[in-house]
């Protein structure tokens, strides 16, 4: 729970406080998506440890018997980079694409690198 952010929407006046508790518990949503598909990230990093380690017990070659699962991993990453863009845009942010830092949509100029922000 961001506490600061609930403070933040109350003290924001009344009119506010139902867009802001919405763009919260949306972005809460986002952020349980991420740690779920991190999840299924470590997971396939195991059965991937395993699978390699049972080819070596057995003797057998490894190359190519996991191609799958480091595609599914790849594949996953994929979606946690969409799901953090989308919390980014309900959050006014994006990032610099100079040096990766979150910035507010509206900056002029990255405050960490100072590259010019393209409107
Ligand atoms: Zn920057």
């Amino acid at each position: 729970m961001d506490f600061e952010k609930m403070k933040d929407s109350i003290e924001n006046g009344a009119g506010d406080v139902f867009k802001r508790t919405e763009e919260f518990i949306s972005t809460s949503k986002l952020n349980f998506k991420i740690s779920d598909r991190e999840q299924k990230i470590e997971d396939l990093y195991l059965k991937i440890g395993k699978k390699i380690y049972k080819k070596y017990d057995e003797k057998s070659p490894i190359e190519g018997y996991i191609i799958k699962d480091c595609k599914d991993i790849k594949r996953i990453q994929d979606e946690i980079e969409i799901i953090k863009n989308k919390i980014l845009t309900l959050e006014n942010k994006g990032l610099c694409s100079k040096c990766g830092n979150e910035i507010q949509k509206k900056d002029t100029f990255c405050p960490f690198c100072g590259l010019k922000q393209k409107k």
